[in-house]
């Protein structure tokens, strides 16, 4: 027969459009409209109930950017819709284009109970069905006009992201505000043909399906009434009927479909909004979870849990309802979906200790998975971390946003840096944000890399983002593919339930070993350098603060501060969150991260000094005490012990020949020329030169940086092609404190001041930069005259090895990568280490040089972007970071250089010398957190780890009368199937496997 395919699929799009969708409505009246404008931030929900609110009409303009209007609607129901089910339809002026970035609303009833929220995709309130007709309707609408930062025409700057820079322009017109008839077989049959519509157009021309379905919407059209739609609709359901009750095919892909709503903590809104956009969406999701019995709801992030706890609680009440019916369900175990990059090694893990404990505390529920469906990449050390807070899975679908490599597998084990291995699940619908559209299930069917050996995969379903969550028309479209001829089928169904389904019919899934690498976002380890700054100082002053109290308490009866320690760990680990840490928020977010950090700094020192100042014996006695809280013995004072230490003499200076300065301890000999650059650095013990020859290290490069998008998060490639090296200084002179050399150089509107330091084999080099420029990336060069394939940089609890080639396209993709507190390169028997107090990203480079065939490679570390999106002014001002390389340095040098930089030791008036709480006789293992258990019982905790890759044996020994022992998890839990070792004069043997992490119980009598 001859092709009119292309006639009926174009029929097909106008008759939904102009004629079907329109009379899902087919009658309405206007409601009432009057609106308070809070003058601020958000008021409580009796506020802007009570509030005197003044009459505005559709079309009218309302709306401050950030601001919040309480919108009251009146109306009643017309007699004559008696029988009918009747609907408001609440219009604040929404682009449905824009679900989560736009204004949104919760409704409330009178009396302060929410019904549901507002959002572009989901405008309506359910008034009755049927109704008597005459219902008054009185509802409140807390509208918050949150302007769009990421528009049609993305990544331009904006001065929206700030309240204190947005101005007051209103930012929406009210659209519509209806009483309206809902026609439910109208909406079936919207859905019907949305589903066989969709499904068609991913259907193979040149099979029976297709046309099956093709001729039955034709049918379908042919039925309805174009000036009746509402008297014809149920007939055109008819002819549709028989094609939607064909199952699927026996080998059609599994669908788990998981409603969600992905709610950035906070990233293009502030903090506080996240707090009522999770008030929203969780309305949203009880009430639907109501409506429709097969639905299944997880929400993950037990800060927004919280959240909703303690600020809804008529919302938290209907959510511990729907979790109790196992239906709202909570999904991973962390304190939020954090970066996995830069977060510390007890950072990493406590976000699951927080996130785990509140989940169990509130419904007792623990769950097997880590759920990140959004990280950009995740660090080799987490599957041990994942392992010992007591789960076995991960979830993640971003690793689909790669640039350049195509990612092997969809379901596999996942191996980390000490064997650990993960079973781990990539949703290959590619989005955490899936609305069941056919387009959507077609390709993860078709993308799914295992087929043949598994058939299930998960769809993260849902609005999100800015949070909206699932709609009735995607359950809709869910339950017409269960088992539907030509379509994956789709079950709704817990992540668990998920997992259970596809660990079962995978048995021996494939391994990928090393860090899920995203090749994408890598600028987000430099942007916004104040909150990277915050958090690695608040991860370091946590520890000390949890040393120094845990061993006051212990000593001296010092009242541990369980409840501060708990409060500002989720404050450190909120920050942690993959729009925060990244940098990747508007400005209000990082201008009040940095205040956060502030006071979380201050806090922090307070309960250090008041810890030191209990173990310090008598403070007036002249006596200086010096603390290490590192994990490694330093000028003879013990690891987490206080001892009477001499101020180490400064280093000798000297005038260099041919112009700037020496700087030689001994160890170490450090040429400073007199353009301020490093052109020599000799290791005395060795007799090597780490400098490669003919190059200066301790150079500062700067490149232009204007990424082709996502300004905030992307370096491109390109960005290597155009450099410019600043090596002309306005001073290179001795320094104020003995032995050392200053440098102060100026470029464009910026100006650099280093100060460089030898001290025990170390060179020291302290850069303070007043940053002005825009779109330019600030990088600081060390070219080593070292040959190596591969180098190390720190992750959580070890290391991991990156290549310094590009050999292949994973490689070269990984052009930009994260480092914690170093980086090491080693030729055998020699190496060389740089240590960072701050920064994250780092390349290496490799060429050989003409003149010896010697290798050069080159390693920098990121000081500085500029990025214009989303914070105009991203890291204008002034900044310092300390970073020191270390000439020499053995894999265990450099993490414990590593530490010493991040904790440096604190002078203290006392007389007392401290000594430690645990001692390791083994530096191979790292201590890194002693603390009291967080069950108040007054058992002393210790984690630590091996931390050079290779094997450990040692004694754990306690300053204190132990009374037990036990190996726990992260929580803190004896674990059931690990014997705990026998202790023997005050101390406990231990074998450690590479890089393998152990929590010992003591307990006290
Ligand atoms: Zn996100």
């Amino acid at each position: 027969m001859h092709d009119d395919r292309a006639l009926v699929e174009n029929r097909l799009k106008r008759v939904l459009d102009e004629r079907i969708r329109p009379a899902v409505y087919p009658a309405s009246t206007p409601l009432d409209v009057a609106v308070w404008h809070a003058p601020g931030e958000p008021v409580p929900v009796t506020e802007g109930l009570t509030a005197s609110p003044a009459p505005i009409a559709v079309g009218d303009a309302w709306g401050a950017p950030w601001g919040t209007s309480w919108f009251t609607v009146t109306g009643t129901v017309p007699v004559e819709w008696a029988g009918r089910t009747v609907e408001a339809i609440l219009d604040l002026g929404f682009d449905e284009n824009m679900p989560g970035f736009q204004c949104e609303g919760l409704v409330y009833r009178p009396d302060g109970g929410p019904v549901k929220g507002l959002n572009p995709r989901n405008q309506w309130v359910r008034i009755g069905a049927p109704v008597e007709g005459g219902e008054e309707v009185r509802l409140h609408i807390e509208a918050a006009s949150n302007p769009v930062i990421l528009d049609y025409h993305p990544f331009l700057p904006t001065k929206l992201g700030d309240r204190e820079t947005a101005g007051s322009e209103p930012q929406y017109r009210l659209a519509r505000m209806d009483l309206a008839v809902f026609d439910e077989t109208v909406w079936q049959l919207v859905i019907d043909l949305e589903v066989l519509g969709e499904l068609m157009a991913e259907l193979p021309v040149d099979g029976a399906r297709r046309w099956e379905l093709l001729r039955a919407v034709e049918r379908a059209l042919d039925a309805i009434d174009l000036q009746d739609v509402n008297g014809t609709a149920a007939a055109a359901r008819a002819e549709l009927a028989g094609v939607l009750a064909t199952p699927a095919a026996p080998s059609a892909h599994r669908i788990s479909a998981v409603g969600h709503a992905h709610i950035d903590s906070a990233w293009l809104w502030p903090l506080r909004e996240t707090v009522r956009k999770v008030a929203r969406t969780a309305s949203n999701m009880t009430a639907l979870l109501e409506d429709e019995p097969e639905f299944v709801f997880a929400m993950s992030q037990a800060q927004q849990w919280a959240w909703i706890k303690e600020h809804r609680p008529e919302v938290w009440a209907r959510v511990v309802k729907a979790v109790n019916d196992g239906r709202f369900v909570p999904a991973g175990g962390m304190w939020v979906e954090s970066d996995t990059n830069m977060p510390g090694s007890e950072a990493m893990a406590r976000q699951f200790v927080h996130g785990k404990r509140f989940f169990l505390e509130e419904f007792g529920v623990e769950n097997e998975e880590a759920w990140l469906p959004d990280t950009f990449g995740f660090a080799a050390g987490l599957p041990q971390i994942i392992k010992a807070a007591g789960s076995k899975r991960l979830l993640t679908q971003k690793i689909s946003w790669s640039q350049v490599n195509k990612f092997p597998h969809h379901t596999f084990l996942w191996e980390g840096i000490d064997g650990t291995r993960i079973f781990t699940h990539f949703p290959p619908v590619d989005t955490y944000n899936c609305s069941m559209k056919g387009g959507e299930i077609a390709h993860a069917a078709r993308n799914f890399k295992d087929k043949g050996v598994a058939r299930h995969s998960l769809a993260p379903t849902g609005w999100g983002d800015g949070g909206g969550g699932t709609t009735r028309e995607m359950v809709a479209k869910a339950a017409r593919m269960r088992d539907l001829e030509g379509s994956a089928a789709v079950v709704w169904e817990t992540p668990a339930e998920f997992f259970a389904r596809a660990e079962a019919e995978y048995p021996a899934p494939p391994v990928w070993v090393g860090e899920l690498y995203l090749e994408l976002h890598r600028a987000t380890l430099t942007s916004q350098a104040k909150t990277k700054q915050g958090n690695r100082r608040s991860e370091s002053l946590l520890r000390e603060a949890e040393l120094w109290a845990a061993t006051a308490a212990v000593r001296t009866g010092f009242a541990y501060p369980h409840e501060r320690l708990d409060r500002i760990w989720k404050t450190v680990l909120l920050h942690q969150f993959h729009d925060i840490l990244p940098g990747s928020s508007i400005a209000w977010v990082h201008r009040e991260a940095e205040k956060t950090y502030a006071a979380v700094s201050a806090e922090l020192n307070e309960i250090i000094d008041d810890a030191q100042r209990a173990l310090a014996g008598d403070t007036t006695s002249g006596g200086r005490l010096v603390f290490n809280a590192a994990p490694h013995t330093r000028n003879g004072v013990p690891a987490g012990g206080a001892a009477m230490a001499p101020t180490p003499a400064p280093t000798g200076l000297r005038a260099r020949d041919e112009g700037g300065y020496v700087l030689d301890d001994g160890l170490l000999r450090v040429e400073i020329d007199d353009r301020g650059l490093v052109v020599s650095a000799c290791d005395l013990r060795a007799g090597r030169e780490t400098v490669a020859p003919g190059q200066a290290a301790n150079l500062l490069q700067i490149h232009p940086d204007f990424p082709n998008m996502w300004d905030a998060w992307d370096v491109d490639q390109f960005y290597r092609n155009t450099v410019t090296d600043l090596v002309d200084a306005d001073e290179v002179t001795p320094g104020e404190e003995p032995g050392s050399v200053r440098v102060v150089r100026s470029f464009g509107r910026s100006r650099v001041t280093q100060v460089l330091t030898v001290e025990a084999g170390r060179l020291d080099i302290r850069t303070e930069v007043d940053w002005h420029e825009t779109e330019k990336f600030l990088k600081l060069a060390f070219p080593l005259d070292v040959h190596a394939d591969r180098y190390a940089s720190e992750s959580q609890y070890g290391h991991a090895f990156r290549a310094t080639h590009t050999n292949t396209s994973w490689e070269a993709a990984k052009f930009e990568a994260c480092n914690h507190k170093f980086v090491h390169l080693e030729e055998p028997g020699w190496g060389v280490a740089l240590v960072t107090d701050s920064t994250y990203g780092h390349d290496v480079t490799r060429t050989v040089r003409a003149s010896d065939r010697g290798t050069t490679t080159t390693l920098r570390v990121s000081l500085l972007r500029a990025p214009r999106f989303p914070d105009p002014e991203t890291d204008q001002g002034l900044h310092r970071f300390r970073h020191a390389l270390v000439p020499g340095a053995t894999i265990g040098d450099a993490v414990r250089e590593g530490w010493f930089l991040n904790l440096p030791e604190r002078r203290v008036p006392g007389d007392a010398e401290v000594a430690p709480l645990v001692t390791v006789d083994d530096d191979a293992i790292v201590v890194t957190a002693v603390k009291l258990a967080d069950d108040g019982s007054g058992d002393v905790v210790v984690r630590f780890h091996e931390s050079r890759g290779g094997r450990a044996r040692a004694r754990i020994s306690t300053g204190f009368t132990a009374t037990g022992v036990a190996v726990t998890d992260l929580l803190e839990r004896p674990l059931a199937d690990t014997a705990a070792p026998e202790p023997a004069d005050g101390s406990v043997a231990v074998s450690l496997r590479p890089f393998e992490l152990v929590t010992l119980r003591f307990s006290r009598s």
